[in-house]
């Protein structure tokens, strides 16, 4: 089933400038802001500029340019953040919520990026 974008998302909104945001990197198909209820220290959203709906929308239909930019980007912001490992930082969380069982707001595509402190575990056990 192919996915349908809705315009009239947060993100979407966002992206057209209709929202104020509080932007950490912009490039020509990418957007990195904080999150505007943060749950860590550090806690940024990135966004494709392009009308995806989720990680697997984006793989599948963005262009190569996009996800090399996006990735790019992603890591650009966790060391501006100076989380990154690699610098001496503390390191940090990436998250892709995806539809019901991801629990997923905001269908547009994005990844978390969440640190500045211990995270814990990542999911609970079941059993
Ligand atoms: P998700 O549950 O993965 O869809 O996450 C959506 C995220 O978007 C949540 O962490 C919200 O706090 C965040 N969010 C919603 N509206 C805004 C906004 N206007 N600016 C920044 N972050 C937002």
């Amino acid at each position: 089933m192919a996915y349908v974008y809705d315009d009239t998302n947060v993100f979407a909104r966002i992206l057209r400038g209709e929202i104020p945001n509080k932007t950490v990197l912009e490039t020509e198909h990418t957007l990195a802001f904080h999150d505007i209820g943060p749950q860590a220290p550090v806690h940024v959203l990135v966004i494709p500029k392009g009308k995806y709906v989720n990680f697997d929308h984006f793989s599948a239909e963005a262009s190569t340019e996009e996800i090399a930019d996006f990735m790019r980007s992603a890591a650009a912001v966790c060391e501006t953040l100076g989380i990154r490992p690699g610098d001496g930082g503390q390191g940090y969380r990436t998250i892709s919520n995806a539809g019901t069982h991801g629990v997923q707001e905001v269908p547009h595509y994005h990844m978390h990026i969440l640190g500045g402190r211990v995270l814990g575990s990542m999911l609970k056990r079941v059993d």
